[in-house]
Parts: structure tokens; sequence; C-alpha cells
């Protein structure tokens, strides 16, 4: 058999090798930011077509390359960053892989215009798919001038796989600001399609933040600063009550490298923890500074995943300076004092402290139906408030037996049960008792229904009917929109103002009247009838906090996800009390839908109680 095996040629190799650093035009805008940094630049200009898709180009003051280099440059593991292999443990530059280049000229149309401070002329580069086409003297200032013309042009398959502009170009805009946050200190202007987006003028973190997301930033800051032989740690967290239910704004920064990682950032939601409601988001901005031995950058092509030597002492650094800044400012207990407080707040007891008892109106019966013999002491009368549940807390009394299987079968409530086990369309016999309805504990609807009774989680009930509902109203293209008296502006930060463009045409099929204001504001007009009393902040939060995690979907499924989001925030929240007859409406209109038993969440929002489970607890 002849010899097979053959070195591939050196722009194939390249092509290949681009796939790991180069998978969108955001990779090449990353890649082109960070040389002009490493370059010495004070400014650089990001000037960017159709999301990256037709032309990238970076443009830096920075200390430019000759003749040589600029040739060399294109060259696979090609770096003026590191000599030898040890120097990769004490890096302070951004690359020094050697790969970008190569990678970017293997896979687009690049010019390359640059020139150093002792040169006359520049040098001009043409290269075309890893094949260098033309060389000349050119007149360009100093510093380095990048176009990346066409990105995958001779890869047809990886061209198509890019996504829609305003995904792509909010994957660009997440890099540039990773890139403008990391270095303040730098110049940076940013514009897409002519329209500029950012114009950043050199100057301090805190100021670099604002100028970044907007001035509303200011108030919402608070510093972080610990200084420890291990490492430097600062930046800024935001405030609690400024969390927002996009995760947008988190950043983590080593060496001035952004950085993802999800155990730093368990530190972080840890120190905040009872701080935040549910699915909100805390914002950060944490730059760790510690010796380039501690830490490995090289384990992953874009460099955005590292390992440190001693992952567990930064986690509690971080998770303790967090506190501590968070303390610091009165939004939380200091670490020290944590457990402390909650003895020192209590009244202090004078005798040997009781446990709180429960007592239970023993002839009290609440499985009887519509009108109770007899009353629980206490109860005005109203027969919606009747002593369910946990009973009153007053020393003394022994605690019931009762009320005890009464609480233990509350918490071995069974699992939701099939359509056929309830019947659910409240069509009990002529004879059946009047329907009572109850709420317990700010969330839940107790009803009785045939012998036994039904619970029903309010939340999830109201989700459900609410998701039919715009569901419905999506399908038959009839959905009532309800003009605003005062029309709302809301303001987005750039990229989350590229993907809702994104969104405009759908959402104005689900009934909203929008108009886009500059560059990062929404004028809302109108809203689906639905959402009249809900967060418009909030509905836009999760709207792209969806696309930003979901990005492929199609037509239908974007259809259903977006009616789940409406109908979630729009949805009445546990803890809201209601009124005897909002509590009946609610439990008709549930049982009005389709499937009434499961939540949007696939979770249970009807418990059936039967008479036979009832009584199994009392044996
Ligand atoms: P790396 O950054 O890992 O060294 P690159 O392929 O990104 O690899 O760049 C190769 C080399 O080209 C760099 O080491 C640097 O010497 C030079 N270079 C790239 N971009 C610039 C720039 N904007 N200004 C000056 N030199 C540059
Ligand atoms: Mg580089």
């Amino acid at each position: 058999m002849p010899d097979v095996i053959r070195l591939l040629p050196d722009n194939v190799a390249n092509q290949i090798a681009a796939g790991e650093v180069v998978q969108r035009p955001a990779s090449v805008v990353k890649e082109l930011l960070e040389n002009s940094v490493d370059a010495g630049a004070s400014k650089v200009k990001l000037l960017v077509q159709e999301a990256g898709k037709t032309n990238i180009q970076v443009i830096d003051n920075g200390q430019g390359m000759t003749e040589n280099d600029a040739r060399l440059a294109f060259e696979r593991h090609a770096t003026s960053k590191i000599q030898k292999a040890e120097d990769i443990f004490t890096i302070s530059t951004k690359g020094f892989r050697g790969e970008a280049l190569a990678s970017i000229a293997a896979v687009a149309q690049v010019e390359l215009k640059t020139k150093t401070s002792d040169q006359e002329l520049g040098t001009q580069l043409k290269i075309e798919g890893g094949h260098f086409k033309s060389q000349d003297f050119c007149n360009t200032p100093q510093g380095t001038r990048i176009e990346v013309k066409n990105l995958f042009y001779n890869i047809p398959a990886r061209r198509n796989f890019l996504k829609s502009n305003n995904v792509e170009l909010r994957h660009i805009i997440d890099e540039f600001e990773r890139v403008a946050l990391a270095h303040p200190q730098v110049g940076f202007e940013f514009k897409h399609n002519q329209t500029s987006l950012f114009n950043l003028p050199a100057t301090k973190l805190r100021q670099r933040i604002v100028n970044v997301f907007g001035k509303k930033f200011n108030e919402k800051l608070v510093p972080v600063e610990e200084d420890t032989p291990i490492l430097k740690l600062s930046g800024f967290i935001g405030k609690p009550e400024f969390a927002k239910k996009t995760r947008g704004e988190q950043f983590f920064f080593t060496n001035h490298r952004f950085i993802k990682n999800g155990y730093l950032h368990k530190a972080v939601l840890n120190a905040f923890e009872g701080l935040l409601q549910d699915n909100s988001h805390p914002t950060y901005f944490l730059f760790l500074e510690l010796p380039p031995e501690k830490i490995d950058v090289n384990i992953h092509p874009t460099k955005t995943e590292i390992k440190f030597e001693d992952e567990k002492a930064v986690y509690s650094i971080i998770r303790t300076a967090v506190k501590h800044a968070l303390g610091q400012y009165n939004i939380a207990p200091t670490l020290d004092f944590e457990t402390e407080a909650q003895f020192r707040n209590s009244p202090q007891p004078s005798g040997p402290v009781k446990p709180p008892q429960i007592t239970v109106d023993p002839t009290f019966n609440p499985f009887e139906t519509a009108s109770p013999k007899k009353k629980p002491s206490g109860d005005g009368g109203s027969g919606t408030n009747a002593g369910f549940g946990r009973g009153s807390y007053q020393g003394g009394a022994p605690v019931s037996r009762q009320s005890q299987q009464w609480e233990s079968l509350l918490s071995n409530l069974p699992e939701v049960e099939k359509t056929e086990q309830v019947q659910a369309k409240f069509d009990d016999a002529p004879s059946a008792p009047a329907k009572q309805y109850l709420q317990i504990g700010k969330k839940y609807i107790l009803t009785n229904h045939g012998e036994g009774m039904i619970l029903i989680h309010q939340n999830r009930a109201h989700e459900r009917i609410l998701f039919e509902r715009i569901s419905n109203a999506i399908a038959s293209q009839n959905i009532p929109s309800q003009q605003l008296l005062f029309p709302q502006n809301l303001k987005f930060t750039p990229g989350d103002f590229a993907l809702l463009q994104g969104l405009l045409p759908k959402l104005t099929e689900l009934g909203f009247d929008l108009d886009e204001f500059g560059k990062q504001e929404l004028i809302v007009q109108g809203v689906p009838l639905y959402l009249e009393n809900a967060s418009l902040q909030a509905v836009f939060e999760e709207l792209i906090e969806d696309e930003k995690n979901h990005k492929s979907q199609d037509r239908k499924e974007q259809s259903e996800k977006m009616a789940q989001i409406m109908a979630k925030v729009a949805a009445i929240r546990t803890g809201t009390v209601l009124e005897p007859s909002a509590l009946a409406k609610l439990v008709d209109e549930l049982f009005a839908c389709k499937s009434p038993y499961v939540s949007l969440n696939g979770k249970a929002v009807v418990v059936n109680l039967k008479l036979n489970d009832i009584d199994k607890s009392f044996h």
C-alpha cells in the first residue's frame, strides 16, 4: 500500500484552526480589539457593517508593525508576545497564541494598513482565504487598521450557520463591552452601519460603566475593594434593589481579561443571598488581579475560561468582599454580625423561653359543608377566614392532634390529579352544597368539591388562564390591544435594544404599539389588553432574557414563549390577598381552561384532597 499520510497545506490547516477561534463576527471583533489594546493604543475605533457579516474594521493608534512583522503576523503561531513556553505563565497581554490573525485571514478577505512611529511609509497587505494577494507601501497614520470583509465567504456552511443580524450584532456588542470595560483608560468608538452605538472617552472604571450602560447606573453601584495576599479584588456591584430580570450585567475580569466562571458567579450569588427577589439577577463588575503564574489562561482558545491555582480561596475572598461591600452600604448585615444581629433585635425574654404552641378549636370541622354548625372561636362569622391550618399562636394549651394531622396532610399533598380523576367542571349533583372559597397562606385557594376539596395554586392558576387566553388570541390573530393614556419610555442598553429591534414585528403582532426613539429607547403607546397592569420594564426584560437564551426558535415556538412570558409577568402573584369574589372567578376561569391542572412549568396547579385520603389521615 502506498503512503497515504500528508501534511495539510498551511491555508487548510489555518481554516481548520479558525473553527476554534473564529465562530462568528463577534469573535473577530474580540481578537482585533484585543490586539489593539495589546499594541498600546489609546484610541480604538470599531466600524461594522451588517452585524459584521460583510465588513469589520478596527483602527487603532497603537505601535503599529514593521513591514516584516506585518507579514509574519498572519502566519500561524506567529506572535511578538511570547518567546518560550514558560512565558505563557507570566503573560500580561490579551493575546499570545499567535493564532487570531492567521485564523481570521483563512476565512475572510483581509486588508491591513500599519505603520510604526519611526517609519515614513506604512505597509499595506491584502490576504484572501489565507493566500497573500498583494503587499505595498501606503500612506497611513501611526497604528494599525485591519479590515475584515465577507467573513466565511469561502466556507458557505459556516456562513449559513450565522444568526440574524440582530443576534450577531448583540454578540458583537457583548464582546465590545467586555473589552471596553476591561480597559477604561483606552478610548473606544463603535459604529454600526453609520450609526454610532458607543463613543467612550478614556476614563476611570465607574465612569466607563456609566458611559456603557447609561447614567442610571451611577446610583446603582457600590464599590468593592479587597486587597489580600492571594489577590486584589476591585470593582462594583449593583445595589440589590436594582437587580434585574435579565442576567445582563455580570462581569468578571482577571488581570483585565473578561472571563466566565460559574463557580465564582456562585460566590457573588451567595453573598447576595436573601437580598434578591426570585428570578432577579445581581449586577457586578469585578476585577481580580493576581500574579499571572497563579492562573492558567491557556485552557481555551478564546481564553475566556481560565483555571485558578486556588479556586476555593478566590471564591471565599469574592464572597466576603461582596458581602462586606453590601454591608458597608447598609444593604445587608455584615459578615460578622450576621448571626448575632438576630438575637440583638429580638426582645429579651425575662424567664425561660417557651416554644409557641398551637390551639385549635376541637369542635371545628373544616370538612363540613357550606354552613358549619359551629364556627371556630375568633372567627367573625364571615365564613371565609375560618381557622384553617396552623391555628393561632397562644401560650398554654396543648398542641392538638388534629392540627398535627392537618399539617401532615398538607405537607403530603398528593401529586397532580389526572383529568379523569378530578371532575373538573364543577358539575356536582344538584344536591351538592354551595361552593365556598377560602384563601390560604395568601397563595392557595381552598374550595369544597364533591365530598372532598381541592386546593388551587393562585399564581399558577392565573398564569394558566392568561396563557391560554393570550395563545387563543394569537391563534385567531385577534389580540385586543389597549392604548396607554400616558405612553411609557423604556430605555435599554444598546445590546438589548439591538435584540429588541429583531422582536419588534412579533411584538406588534402580539398587540404592542411601539415606536423606536433614538438608539436605545422604545416608546410604548399601547399594550396587549392582558398586560394593562403589568410592569412593562419587567415584560421587556423577560423577553430580552429569553431571546438571549433561545436564539433559534421557530415562529410558533416563539409565539408560545412570548405568551408564556406575558402570562407570567401579568399573573396574580403569590402573596396577593384576594377577595372572595375574585377567588370564585379565578377558580371558574381556571376550569374553563384546556389544561387547568398543569402549570406553565409542568407543575401542579390543582391538588385534589379526596374524602378517602382525608379519612385515612385521621386513622
Ligand atoms: P497574538 O495576539 O496571540 O500574538 P495575533 O494573531 O492576534 O496573535 O497577532 C499576531 C501578532 O501581530 C501580535 O503578536 C502582534 O505582534 C501583531 N499585531 C496584531 N495586531 C496588531 C495591532 N493592532 N497593532 C500592532 N501589532 C499587532
Ligand atoms: Mg491577538
